[in-house]
């Protein structure tokens, strides 16, 4: 089973569910798909035994053979290719390696090269679990391709965490897509309701199982709860918010393993999960 988590910005509590998940249950794959602030290895401190480099592909143009026709800059909807008097430009870092451009070309002026954009650190955690985390290189405008090489790294096993990028951007959709379950992390407040709104339209749109789990459940107003209720959406726990939990965070420590109600928490989060309740 694959099991996302998300949230409608990043802060909202989204890596303190994955990771207290991951504690909690042996045999969870946690993969960190956040990767432009993958910090699930915060808490849960994974040995490296590999890391693997990701590779996108970008178009360079054999200027001898290119006639100047313009259909390569017609076809690229992110203006990664651009045709200009006497020369093509191709901006690489906004290329999404989609192929267009090459297959349009009518004199076969466009090949292809492969350029690093990050990498994928794998290893066990601290508590013994594998964890896989994607980091983007600095400048680089998008990590999808790290995290569908994250997610094919783990399409075998059994249950998987996916810590996904906040929003829902393209890598949030590249993160969260097939799995079979997701879980929406929010705090009660109108801006995290109001960011919760969009994830639960992408979730519909893309026809995915999901459930609420409430951060800092105590502090901000009922709005969440009153829109969970409306919408007919479950709410699969919550945590208050402590002090004792804001101290065992700041010192990069998994507060389940310390305070034992909170460990019954995200086991009871899980099993709701597993037990395939929903609230969409
Ligand atoms: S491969 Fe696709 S995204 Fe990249 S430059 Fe060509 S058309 Fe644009
Ligand atoms: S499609 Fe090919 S020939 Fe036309 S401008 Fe682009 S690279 Fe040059």
């Amino acid at each position: 089973m694959k099991i996302a988590v998300l949230s409608g910005k990043g802060g909202t509590g989204k890596t303190t569910v994955s990771t207290n998940l991951s504690f909690v249950n042996k045999d969870i794959v946690l993969i960190d798909c956040d990767v432009e602030e993958p910090n699930a290895s915060i808490f849960l401190k994974p040995i490296k035994s590999e890391e693997e480099k990701v590779f996108v592909e970008y178009p360079v143009v054999v200027q001898e053979k290119c006639v100047l026709c313009g259909k390569c800059g017609e076809i690229c909807k992110f203006n990664a290719i651009i045709p200009a008097k006497n020369t093509v430009l191709v901006f690489k870092e906004s290329c999404h390696s989609c192929g267009g451009c090459q297959l349009v070309c009518p004199v076969g002026a466009i090949k292809y090269e492969k350029r690093e954009i990050g990498k994928i650190v794998k290893g066990k955690t601290i508590f013994n679990n594998y964890m896989e985390y994607g980091l983007l290189n600095i400048g680089e405008l998008s990590g999808v391709n790290i995290i569908k090489t994250l997610k094919n790294n783990v399409k075998d096993e059994k249950l998987v965490i996916i810590d996904s990028p906040p929003g829902t951007s393209c890598a949030t959709v590249s993160a969260v897509e097939h799995s079979d379950f997701a879980i929406i992390v929010t705090e009660p407040t109108p801006f995290g309701l109001n960011d919760m709104k969009m994830v639960v339209e992408m979730l519909r749109e893309m026809g995915m199982p999901f459930g609420v789990f409430v951060n800092k459940a105590d502090l901000g107003d009922m709005e969440v709860y009153d829109y969970c209720r409306e919408e007919n959406i479950e709410i699969l726990g919550e945590i208050p918010f402590d002090k004792d939990i804001a101290n065992y965070y700041s010192k990069g420590e998994i507060f389940s393993k310390y305070i034992p109600h909170y460990k019954e928490v995200f086991e009871n989060l899980l099993q709701a999960v597993l037990g395939g309740k929903n609230g969409n």
